[in-house]
């Protein structure tokens, strides 16, 4: 006996059953023990950020992850299933800082680095705690408690190791340059933190006169949206190959761009060269020392503003390379913080919004203004904090990479990528990418181990024993290698002796994730260390082994790894610089990325948008498994649109499954069916009907789909398969063989708890949970012998599918639909019997005329030309008109007049012209008295002419359907059996009678009722 299932499952109950179950039975393990000589599977797990608890967002990431891995272990690989949490970087200072009202980082030193540094650690062990729980709850299956954490003294050595060899191949690099810096955070921002983080914003657009000091009454005139860079002006700059044109009024502008004007004079940009002005801001001291000149410079854009550019080298990318190509002074006007410097005078302290305001108001007063407008444009944003960017000179420490450019292009050439256009992207990354900027001027990150000694040599620490050895004081405070204990340890230098200090940077968090492959695995390590990974702040937390290099060796590269595509650019690309540096090689055969996730109607998810979905909230609303159904649907080459709508629809379809299952139970224990496991192997024998191997052909199929779209890494193309192989099983095989089940044919219920069982060992990587369940229900607690979990049963080997069966029935599947949509087209009644029905182009199906009978309830079908039909052939246009020209007329009326001859292969001959079957546009419709539907080739009409015989059949079967809904409200059994009194108009239908009792069940049937058919129990 089967336990019985409900009429719908309570996806949240039932999963947590399952949760509890697994861990009661140790499921994993035993899994795991399993596949122990297995073939081995590498994944390396990228890390999430341990700052929250897990999003839905994440959810979807870590999806994958668990249907992969699951796939592979029914496969029998053995996987480490290492969890991995980024523990460092910005994203978790914010919100500390946040937390604790700090607003600077004056603020932040105030209040003590140590207890800082605690402070975000503690966010580190609440979040890590919550996004197991979470991924737990999601079915995710992994070596919890084993994790990784990127801020433990090991994954920081591993770093140093990284960076000295950087640094003995000469392409660690020191910059003083122009870049994007956050004012808030106070440090700088590199290239690939800034993709993505571009927002339209409205800022001030002003015209602005530099007077030209040798011609009085003249100025050169520019244009600027950044008013609070016009006090480290230094040169203004023209096209050379411009012309320029002065107006009456004395201003200078490029003639292009005022073409309405009417100029006094008109020179070239390379006239104005070297000319001097009066800067906008000689008034403050900066200014006044700073010779201004006109440079030339071809990149001065002709499309917008005037054509002369306002130079400040201290305030932009561009600006700061002219400066060396001219030698321009280079003014720095704001601190870390974004605020002016003392020696601006009455700009000293303010933002740079707070400036331009007041910049605005001076140059008026001076006259100099000649238009303030507002000018929206796109601009670029802090990742973390949000705060608007701006440029700040900034002595950062950079990877060159001009040497490994190639290496890294070629490394990308062996990872094959999914979708493939994201391998096309990392190759666009690689080529156009510059230096890797990789310090930070922050506190909680990875301390960069350079210590720059005064005798111009600079120390590059690689590993904590060599820190021990060189330390001169302070290792008696050093708790974990990062800040500030780390910045008490003075080391000599190796060159004079001298005491040297580190630099205060800390890394890029992407040094943190790309170095995993290395550090997680003991890459040159020469002992395998229990619980060795777990030093420093990850003490504590995690009891990973550190191993050894054989066992590196074993699991790198990884077979597989997975992310969103905006990690191209991060982790992907910090993992194959790294792993190609170290070892010349990538560090992933494959790569599967995905898009986006928004909103289900297409809009960014933002917590203050109240669009977000709480992970919590759509556990205990929809279900891990129809999340994970909902992810998994999802083609990854586009933007995935989740929620609850999208949800409710799922659970739609999942119930098709569901009712398969539960009519099998319900069959199964009236005819006390014990299923045998040995079926799963190799199908039912015994006397299969035609339908019954069709099923075990179309299980075969679904073996074959699914595996193919799990080796493609397209879970799409999984639940495609799955999604129709449901549908066939519930609305043709159930649905042809009621009878059979009412009949307690036996070989019908082995085939359908084959196909059943099948179908969910299939899907099982994607709803481990309903499939598990199930699986219990109907293997686990109702055969004896079989396996206690679907995930310990292995993957289904279905044998090679009957292809030409498949074919068969498929067709026959096209057929009805399209008689379907005759008939319903025709008005119709689906219960309402017809004479007469014609296929044509489907011979396939013609082994099946009693089952095309059936279904579309006709007496007759015949294969063969449709003539009940009218062909209507009309000209298509584009094809036609330019070949035939003026003949197009003739042509035209000939077809419009039913004169035309039909030729094969979908020609036709009209007008004395051959047209072939690209250049006319065929219809087909039904002539009077016939339905018709036609697609792909295949035509069917109906003959819906009605008589007396065909009129009453059909009231017999309204009357069998009426009875059966009413056995159900009345709550019988399916094998109850009833007495059923018609109305006495229906007396005709006793006609019938053999057949009404033997679709209702009834024992007694007469005409002696009222209005309506009465029944009662037999
Ligand atoms: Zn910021
Ligand atoms: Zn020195």
């Amino acid at each position: 006996m089967f336990a019985p299932l409900p009429d719908k499952p309570d996806h949240d109950a039932l999963e947590r059953a399952v949760l509890e179950l697994w861990e009661r039975e140790g499921t994993f393990q035993q899994v795991r023990a399993l596949n122990a000589d297995g073939p081995i599977f590498s994944f390396f797990d990228g890390p999430v950020t341990a700052n929250k608890s897990l999003a839905v967002h994440t959810a979807w990431g870590r999806t994958l992850k668990d249907v992969f891995q699951r796939y592979k272990a029914l496969r029998g690989y053995h996987q480490r299933y290492q969890n991995g949490f980024d523990c460092q970087g910005l994203w978790i200072e914010v919100g500390v800082e946040r937390d604790l009202g700090l607003n600077s980082k004056r603020e932040i030193e105030e209040y003590g680095l140590a207890e800082f540094a605690r402070k975000c650690r503690d966010v580190v062990v609440r979040s890590s705690r919550e996004l197991t729980k979470g991924s737990i709850r999601l079915g995710q299956w992994m070596d919890w408690g084993n994790d990784y954490f990127t801020f433990s003294d090991t994954n920081i050595e591993y770093i140093w190791r990284f960076l000295r060899l950087v640094h003995e191949r000469g392409w660690l690099t020191t910059g003083h340059r122009s870049t994007e810096w956050c004012p808030r955070c106070g440090t700088s921002i590199s290239a690939h933190e800034l993709h993505g983080h571009y927002e339209d914003r409205i800022d001030p657009s002003l015209y602005v006169r530099f007077p030209l000091l040798d011609a009085a009454g003249e100025h050169l005139v520019v244009w600027t949206t950044t008013p609070w860079t016009l006090p480290a002006n230094v040169a203004a700059a023209v096209n050379p190959e411009a012309d320029y044109g002065l107006l009456e009024n004395g201003d200078w502008v490029a003639v292009g761009l005022f073409p309405d004007e009417t100029f006094t004079r008109r020179v070239k940009g390379a006239e104005l060269v070297g000319r001097r002005y009066q800067g906008p801001f000689d008034t403050l001291e900066p200014g006044a020392q700073v010779e201004h000149r006109v440079i030339p410079w071809d990149e001065v854009a002709l499309d917008t503003g005037t054509g002369i550019v306002h130079i400040a080298p201290g305030c932009g990318g561009e600006d700061f390379e002219l400066s060396r190509v001219h030698g321009l002074a280079v003014l720095t006007p704001v601190d870390e913080s974004g605020r002016f410097y003392p020696e601006y005078g009455w700009l000293h302290g303010s933002s740079t919004a707070e400036a331009a305001d007041q910049i605005v108001g001076d140059l008026g007063d001076r006259g100099l203004l000649v238009r303030a407008e507002t000018y929206e444009h796109s601009y670029p944003f802090c990742w973390r904090c949000h705060t608007p960017l701006i440029f700040r000179l900034s002595d950062d420490w950079f990877i060159a990479v001009d040497d490994v450019r190639q290496q890294l292009l070629d490394a990308n050439a062996t990872v094959e990528w999914t979708p493939a256009y994201m391998g096309k992207r990392m190759d666009d990354w690689l080529h156009n990418m510059g230096d890797w900027n990789i310090s930070r001027r922050r506190y909680y990150g990875l301390p960069l181990p350079f210590y720059p000694c005064d005798c111009g040599h600079l120390n590059v620490i690689g590993s904590r024993a060599e820190l021990e050895e060189r330390a001169v004081s302070g290792l008696e405070q050093l708790e974990e290698l990062r800040r500030p204990w780390i910045d008490g340890v003075p080391i000599r230098c190796e060159r004079c002796g001298e005491a040297v200090r580190r630099i205060p940077e800390v890394g890029d968090v992407w040094l943190d994730a790309g170095i995993v492959p290395f550090s997680t695995l003991g890459w040159q390590q020469e002992a395998y260390t229990p619980e060795g990974y777990a030093t420093g702040a990850a003490k504590g937390l995690t009891t990973a082994d550190l191993p050894d290099h054989a066992t590196w060796e074993r699991w790198f590269p990884a077979d597989w790894v997975s992310e969103m595509r905006e990690q191209i650019r991060l982790w992907f690309y910090s993992q194959l610089l790294m792993s190609v540096i170290l070892t010349g090689r990538a560090p992933f055969r494959k790569v599967l990325g995905y898009e986006k996730m928004l909103d289900e109607h297409g809009k960014e998810m933002h917590g203050s948008w109240g669009n977000m979905i709480d992970a919590e909230d759509a556990f205990a609303r929809m279900g891990a498994d129809v999340m994970r159904w909902q992810y998994c649907a999802q083609p990854p080459d586009r933007n995935l649109l989740f929620g609850f709508g999208p949800a409710q629809e799922i659970k739609g379809r999942l119930l098709t499954l569901w009712n398969s299952a539960k009519f099998l139970v319900a069959y199964g224990n009236v005819d006390a069916f014990a299923p045998r496991f040995a079926d799963l192997a190799h199908g039912p024998d015994g006397e299969l009907q035609p339908l019954d191997r069709w099923l075990v052909a179309r299980t075969g199929q679904l073996v074959a789909d699914t595996t193919g779209g799990y080796e493609r890494w397209l879970t799409v193309d999984v639940i495609r398969a799955f999604d129709s192989f449901v549908d066939d099983l519930s609305n043709w095989y159930i649905r042809r063989s009621r009878r059979r089940f009412w009949e307690s044919d036996e070989i019908a219920l082995r085939t359908l708890w084959y196909a059943i069982v099948t179908g969910l060992r299939v899907v099982s990587p994607v709803m481990p949970f309903l499939t598990e369940h199930l699986w219990r229900t109907l293997v686990a607690d109702a055969c004896e012998g079989a396996p206690a979990s679907v995930f310990l049963a292995g993957w289904p080997d279905a044998g090679e599918p009957d292809a030409a069966l498949l074919a068969e029935v498929a067709e026959l599947r096209r057929v009805v639909a399209l008689g379907h949509k005759a008939r319903q087209a025709s008005g119709l009644k689906v219960r309402q019997p017809l004479r007469r029905l014609v296929v044509d182009g489907a011979a396939l199906a013609a082994a099946h005329a009693d089952e095309l009978r059936d279904e579309l309830r006709v007496k007759q079908v015949e294969f063969g030309p449709v003539e009940a039909t009218e062909l209507h052939v009309k000209p298509h246009l584009p094809a036609l008109g330019p070949r035939l020209g003026k003949e197009l007329a003739a042509v035209r009326n000939a077809l419009a007049a039913g004169e035309f001859e039909q030729l094969d292969g979908g020609r036709f001959r009209a007008a004395g012209h051959e047209l072939g079957p690209d250049e006319v546009l065929v219809e087909r419709s039904g002539k009077e008295g016939w339905a018709v539907a036609a697609e792909d080739g295949v035509t069917v009409a109906l003959d819906t002419a009605l008589d007396a015989e065909l009129e009453r059949e059909g009231r017999v079967y309204d009357l069998i359907h009426t009875v059966n809904s009413m056995r159900k409200e009345a709550g019988l059994e399916l094998t109850d059996r009833i007495e059923l009194s018609l109305p006495a108009a229906d007396a005709d239908l006793l006609e019938h009678a053999d057949w009404i009792k033997a679709e209702t069940l009834a024992v007694a049937l007469d005409a002696n009722g009222d209005l309506e058919p009465a029944i009662a129990r037999a």
